[in-house]
């Protein structure tokens, strides 16, 4: 229902053509920039694909999406109001709940009539003359705008696995991303699941229950952690409502901006039992804890790493009943934390039931989709629904999927062919007046996401600004800035054990062209330095950048 309210709001739209400012993308970074450049009196278009607003939680209706950041921690922190009506009812917000509160504040902010949805950007082209930006649609009508806002998410481009005959199937299927709105009935059915990240083990603890059969496809195990959701009571809601000003002050502080600060002790310097204690603690303690305040050398050091690592091993084995299975549940070839850390509510467990069926597919790759389900190399098994928890062409990938043409028609897929280059991971030269919130080299992948959105528009938002009020009608970076923080990027990643694992966070997609080369994609200062080198821009006139 809220899709078709959604989708006929957005066309509720002006007729204009012309704007101040054009966002791609209505999900959170796209609600607040619309927000914020609104509240400077600019006249903004947001184009969404989707038929309503929300983008990741639009999206992502699997069974069982839900936060793995604290709900509290995750909303937005630029209006008191907000922050004292809404109610999270659980500290790990499920999908539904999210999506509504995202439509709330489309509505109570009342921005709804300038997002238009229904409406996929397919090319943008910067008009040197004019110094405008012309941002044609699906359909081919054109709107241009002085600046140009990609507002287009990190993991937006799902993907597919490369297999042949995705299009033979004769059962339902689908990827998590484009989960139908309407319910789907599991009972009784023999479900398959392809992939086991983040997304593929909430789906997989949710539905087994469900089930009459499933199939888990399993091409690399993960380092999954209990997740520990609750309710949020009266009285606990009223503490957290009490606690937002000190809160938020920490998530300014720490890395990720998650209310988890590493632990400043090394993994050996404390004694074997201290260790434990600490490990086991952390492994009851709820959300990313385990992962963000961990021992500091922890995701640099391979043999506190690996220590560690074999303590979640362990875990592992305690849960899953059969030993064979156990140990294929094991990650052999990344330690913990150098890819995204799944968060999970008895996912083990899964595994011990007896309609929940494990394949390694390194052991017996999958060969094709069949008409009736999934041939290995030891044999077919017959589905009635495949869900394909695959992933995405992350961080740049949505960016590809846009003709973006800057100065002399160069494409930004150009570009970036040998890896991102990146002012601040906000602009890019050659692409005057284009801001990129979320961006490659930025640090908001890598952070409890709103918090470092809320940066990267307030720090917009105040360029926009600046250059409306000077009069100023191109700005682009240099390319020796680019060069030097596209450099300062790779540095600061160089000591980290992630960058020699492959996975989403290095740019690998093996469903994908040319997505083979590991890179660097985001800013490991953390999100407080990060901050401190943007301000230092602003601060020095908007150094490193030509405004004309
Ligand atoms: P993902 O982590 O990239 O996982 C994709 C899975 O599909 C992997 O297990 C991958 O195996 C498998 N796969 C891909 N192609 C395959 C093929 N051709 N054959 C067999 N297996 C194949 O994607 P995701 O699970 O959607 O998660 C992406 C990110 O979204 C997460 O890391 C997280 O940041 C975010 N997310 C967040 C939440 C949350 O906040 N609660 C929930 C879900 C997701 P390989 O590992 O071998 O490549």
């Amino acid at each position: 229902m809220l899709d078709t309210a959604t989708a006929a709001a957005g066309n509720k739209t002006s007729g204009a053509r012309s704007f101040d400012a054009i966002v791609i993308g209505a999900g959170i970074a796209g609600i607040y920039q619309l927000y914020r450049l609104r509240a400077l009196g600019l006249s903004v278009r947001v184009f969404e694909t989707g038929g309503g607003v929300g983008g990741t939680w639009y999206w992502n209706r699997y069974p069982g999406a839900r936060f793995d950041s604290e709900s509290y921690t995750y909303g937005y922190a630029f209006s008191e109001e907000l922050l004292k009506e809404w109610n999270w009812s659980e500290h790990f917000s499920p999908q539904p709940e999210t999506q509504r509160y995202l439509n709330h504040v489309v509505d109570r902010f009342d921005l709804r009539r300038d997002i238009q949805c229904d409406s996929r950007v397919k090319a943008a082209d910067f008009d040197e003359t004019a110094r405008r930006w012309t941002v044609t649609l699906d359909d081919g009508e054109r709107y241009n705008a002085r600046f140009l806002i990609t507002a287009v998410g990190p993991l937006s481009a799902d993907t597919l696995p490369r297999l042949p005959g995705l299009d033979r199937f004769k059962g339902r299927s689908f990827h998590t991303y484009r989960w139908p709105h309407e319910d789907v009935d599991f009972a009784g059915k023999k479900v398959a699941v392809i992939g086991t990240g983040a997304t593929g083990v909430q789906v997989i603890q949710t539905i087994a229950p469900l089930v009459g059969e499933l199939t888990v496809y399993q091409r690399t195990p993960n380092w999954c952690t209990p997740l520990h959701n609750r309710k949020i009571g009266d009285a606990e809601q009223a503490a957290i409502k009490a606690n937002y000003p000190a809160m938020f002050e920490l998530l300014r502080q720490t890395p990720g901006c998650y209310i988890h600060n590493t632990d400043p002790r090394g993994t050996f310097e404390v004694s074997d039992e201290e260790r434990e204690a600490f490990w086991e603690k952390l492994y009851a303690e709820p959300g990313f804890s385990i992962w963000m305040a961990n021992f500091r050398d922890m995701l640099t050091d391979p043999k506190a790493n690996a220590l560690f690592s074999e303590f979640v091993a362990r875990k592992i084995r305690q849960r899953v009943k059969d030993p064979a299975t156990g140990e294929k549940l094991i990650p052999k070839c990344h330690g913990f934390g150098t890819r995204r850390v799944p968060q999970e509510t008895g996912y083990y467990e899964v595994y011990n039931l007896p309609n929940v069926h494990l394949v390694d597919t390194r052991e017996t790759p999958i060969e094709t989709i069949t008409e009736a389900g999934i041939r290995t190399s030891a044999g077919e098994r017959a589905f009635d629904m495949i869900v394909y928890a695959t992933g995405f062409d992350a961080v740049t990938g949505a960016f590809d999927r846009i003709a973006i043409r800057g100065t002399g028609g160069r494409l930004l897929t150009e570009h970036w062919a040998d890896g991102p280059k990146t002012y601040l991971g906000l602009m890019s030269s050659g692409f005057p007046n284009l801001l990129t919130i979320v961006g490659p080299h930025n640090a908001s992948t890598r952070c409890n996401i709103p918090r470092c959105i809320e940066q990267n528009v307030d720090w917009i938002s105040d360029l926009v600004r600046y250059a409306h009020e000077k009069g100023v009608t191109r700005f682009e970076p240099t390319t020796e800035a680019e060069a030097d923080w596209s450099k300062h990027v790779e540095e600061l990643a160089s000591g980290m054990l992630y960058t020699k694992v492959d996975s989403w966070l290095t740019g690998i997609n093996t469903n994908v062209d040319g997505k083979n080369v590991r890179r660097v994609l985001q800013y490991q200062g953390g999100a407080p330095q990060y901050r401190a080198r943007c301000d230092a821009v602003v601060a020095g006139g908007y150094s490193g950048m030509v405004l004309r």
